[in-house]
């Protein structure tokens, strides 16, 4: 999972870090830092969280991203002759 980071939407509220200061950092004025957040497999609830309390919608979660293309996809199949 990967959180889109909007930056020109941001307006320092810091509810993102508020919720998961590990996952979501801020500048010295409390802004989001640009680019975006690709996040572990056990930080994606709070990550969720933390993006569901941005007030501006500047954080956007795309769910997309990483299950698709992921090691278990690449595996070759067994017992196929
Ligand atoms: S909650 Fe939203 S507006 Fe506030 S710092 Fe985080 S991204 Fe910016």
């Amino acid at each position: 999972m990967r959180i889109i980071v909007h930056n020109a939407k941001c307006q320092g509220h810091a509810r993102c870090w508020a919720q998961a200061p590990d996952i979501f950092k801020l500048d010295d004025d409390g802004y989001i830092l640009p680019g975006d957040i690709q996040v572990a497999e056990g930080e994606q609830l709070l990550a969720s969280q933390g993006a569901r309390s941005c007030p501006e919608r500047a954080l956007e979660v795309d769910r997309t991203s990483a299950a698709r293309f992921g090691p278990a996809a690449m595996q070759p199949r067994t017992g196929e002759a």
